[in-house]
This record gives C-alpha cells, structure tokens and sequence, in this order.
C-alpha cells in the first residue's frame, strides 16, 4: 500500500499565503525613496523569512543567503546583509503591517479555517495578554520603555499586548496584531498596557466591525472601566476574578449565598477522574464605587485524585446550568495565549526574546511583529493544512519539524514549500551504503 500525501487546501497553502504576505508587503511606501539597490519588500521578506524558517539568529540566516530557495519560495530577488536589512528596517513603522494581519485573517475567514474556532453562537473567543520580551541595562531605542531605579539606572524594556483566537478543543491559535507597547515618541513617558488594550480594541473594531468577540483575560483586567470600553466596542467577556483583588464582589456573592440566589451545579467526568464543581450568581456589582458594572459570577473547583483547582470568572454572558460548564472552558483556554503563542515564540525556535538587532527607531517591535506574522502563517497550516500535519505527526515534535525543514532548505532547489513539505512526508530516497563481505 503506498502511502498518498494528503492534499493542501489551494489558497491556505504556506506558498499561497507566502504570496499574500509579499505582495502586502510590495504596496507599503519605503521611506527611503525610489533610488536603492534592496527593495523594502525584499528587506521586509527576507526577515519574515528569517522567522519563518526559524534561523537561530540574523547573523546564522545571514551566513546561509543562498538566495536560491528564498527567491523561488518566499519571491525575495534579493537578499540584504545583516547590517543592511537593520538599517532598511529600521525606520519602518511597525503600523504599516496592520493591513498584513488583516488580509491573512481575511484568506483564512473565505477558507472557513477559522469555522472550528467559532466557540459560542457565533462568537470567537479571543485572549488578550501582556507579555514583556526584551529587557537591557544597556541596549536601547526610542520604543523602548523605561524603568527608573532607585539609584538612577534604568531598565529599557519592551512590551506588547498580544491577541489570539482560542479554542478549547483546538491547539493551533491564531494571532492577530499585537499592540506594542512602547514609549511615546521618544519622551520619558511610557505607554502602559491598559492604555494598549484601548488602543487595541478601537483598531479591532475598524479592522472587524461585525465579528462576534468574546474577550478573554486574566484578573488584572477585571475592573469597571475596562469592561467599559469593552462594552462600548461591543466585545463580550469572561474575565478572571481573585478574592484578594476583588474582595466587594467575593462578599457580595457570600450575601447571595445566604439568601438563596446562588446556584449549584456539579459533573462527573469518570473517565478523567474528574468532578467540575459550580457556583454561580447573575447581575452582581463588580464592586461598591462603580455599581451600576454589573456582572455575572463563575466559581469553579476541579477536583482530580491528586488535587484540586480553584478558578473564578465574571462574564456577561448569562450564566446557566446548561452554560457554565462552557463558559468555563472558554476562561480556562486563556492560558493558551501564554502558553501556546508566548512560551512557543519563546521556546520552539521562534526565538522571541533573541537579540536579532534593535536598531535606534522600530526595528525590535518591526521584527517582534514580523515574527507573529510568521506564527500566523505556521498556526494558519497546523489548523489547516492535512500535509503539515501529517509531517508533525511524523516527526513528533515541532523543533524536529522545523529542523528538518530547515536542513532540507538549504540543501536542494525546491519549487514549492508544498513540494518541501512532501520530501519530508515521503522521506528522501538516500544511497544504500555498501559494505564489503568477507567470504573466506
Ligand atoms: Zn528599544
């Protein structure tokens, strides 16, 4: 029986989307005018490649710039060294690739890739989380923020909000574009993530005014005048709750236990070992100064034969025995955006915290947001594309995967990612040795 190679969805195939990316790329105005020897295009493509095929760092990718397979895989005519590509790159405003995240999103939405992400009447869930992903006493840029200490030294550091799609049931997470976080126009005042999140919903809203959202973050973003704005972009939202930082509301619910309101619910999961307890209250204040924030109540403990998890929410979704059970699989997915977009930029050869220049103006938020576009693209095949798959799955492992597809790249003239991916899935043929037999 021969083993067939799963066929690609056309238009969501990593060649395809490549394409996409580069002819997005070839409409952004190069601030450096008409005269130059690299395209801004080629510069832009040649560091989403960098990232896409998981170079160690700038100078490794730089070292390996045989241009073949970069021209014929990812389009680039030609690519610049690595002090070129940082100075190209440098004045870049990270903005201009906002378009970018957005027609990728747009290929993916008229594929129906994202229809298994659809998680409640139509809703997508999306986390929001801050992440901090490079700090110096000594390298800096007019992005980055600054910590003051006490005995005058200063922290440079940079952050952003990143956004994911989730699933419960799916690993794959698809980004969208995150909101840096940075210092304002070059001055001693740092940008927060509060601020980012503002920044950050308002553009959601011009990129997708009629996608159903339902926002999901971490406790920190529990507060009234958060769930204000979310409210007026027309975002739902399961938030996290702690008793300690949200001890009005914890008392409130305490009052409602006692006089009856509470509901209890509770499922056995027996072939995990596992019982979800519930208690829950609709329409409660968030708390005493800012009243009128009203805002339905999820406790929740699960209880394995080891140990037992403690979990609390407030959504404005109503809150039922026939929901609570959902709507806690959606807030417990949140840690996916840690987990499966920040720990993987971070530890699965994506390099997110590595040094690949910093420039003096953008260039370390331009390349952090060129790498998400890359983790795009990749989620974008690990949700849809059979091949890929099928390969993962071969190999076991995403760091071989990525290896693999690296070491393959550089060693034969391909015409296609696809035909890459195949080699993988197929194996190459290699030469049988031959030894020689004593036959005395
Ligand atoms: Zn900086």
């Amino acid at each position: 029986m021969s083993i067939v190679a799963p066929k690609a969805r056309k238009h969501l195939s990593a060649d395809a989307l490549f394409h996409l990316v580069r002819s997005g790329f070839a409409t952004m105005p190069d601030p450096r005018g008409e005269e130059v020897n690299i395209s801004l295009t080629d510069a832009l493509m040649s560091a989403f490649a960098m990232f896409s095929l998981k170079a160690p760092s700038l100078l490794a990718f730089d070292k390996e710039r045989a241009e073949g397979n970069l021209h014929t895989i990812y389009g680039i005519e030609r690519v610049p060294c690595d002090t070129h590509m940082r100075e190209i790159l440098d004045p870049v405003s990270p903005k201009v690739l906002r378009p970018l995240f957005k027609s990728l999103f747009r290929q993916l939405q008229r594929g129906k890739a994202l229809e298994p992400l659809v998680f409640l009447e139509g809703h997508y869930l999306l986390a929001l989380d801050g992440t901090e992903y490079f700090t110096s006493k000594t390298i800096h840029c007019a992005s980055c923020l600054h910590r003051v200490h006490r005995n005058g030294s200063i922290t440079y550091a940079h952050q952003m909000l990143g956004a994911a799609l989730i699933h419960p049931d799916q690993r794959a997470v698809i980004p969208l574009m995150p909101e840096p976080i940075v210092n304002c126009d070059g001055t001693d005042k740092n940008d927060c993530e509060r601020n980012a999140a503002k920044r950050f919903v308002a553009r959601l809203r011009q990129d997708h005014p009629h996608l159903k959202f339902i926002v999901t973050e971490d406790s920190l973003s529990s507060n009234a005048p958060h769930i204000e704005t979310l409210q007026d972009y027309d975002l739902r939202y399961i938030l996290g709750v702690k008793e300690g930082d949200h001890t009005y509301l914890f008392q409130q619910v305490q009052a409602a236990e006692q006089a009856g309101r509470v509901t209890y619910y509770e499922r056995h999961e027996r072939a995990a070992g596992l019982v979800h307890r519930f208690r829950f209250v609709n329409d409660m204040p968030l708390n005493a100064s800012q009243a009128h924030v009203r805002v339905n109540f999820i406790e929740y403990w699960e209880s394995g034969e080891a140990k037992v998890q403690h979990f609390s929410w407030v959504t404005d979704i109503r809150v039922s025995k026939r929901t609570v059970y959902h709507l806690m699989r959606g807030g417990r997915a949140r840690w996916k955006i840690e987990n499966e977009t920040f720990n993987t930029l971070k530890n699965q050869g994506y390099n997110f915290e590595h040094n690949y220049g910093h420039g003096e103006q953008h260039l370390s938020v331009v390349f952090a947001m060129l790498m998400m576009l890359a983790f795009l693209v990749d989620q974008a095949q690990q949700l849809c594309c059979a091949l890929f798959q099928a390969v993962w799955a071969k190999l076991g492992s995403k760091r071989l995967l990525w290896e693999r597809r690296r070491a393959l790249f550089y060693t034969y003239a391909l015409a296609s990612m696809r035909q890459l991916f195949e080699a993988l899935f197929y194996g190459l043929k290699k030469p049988t040795p031959v030894f020689g037999f004593d036959s005395a």
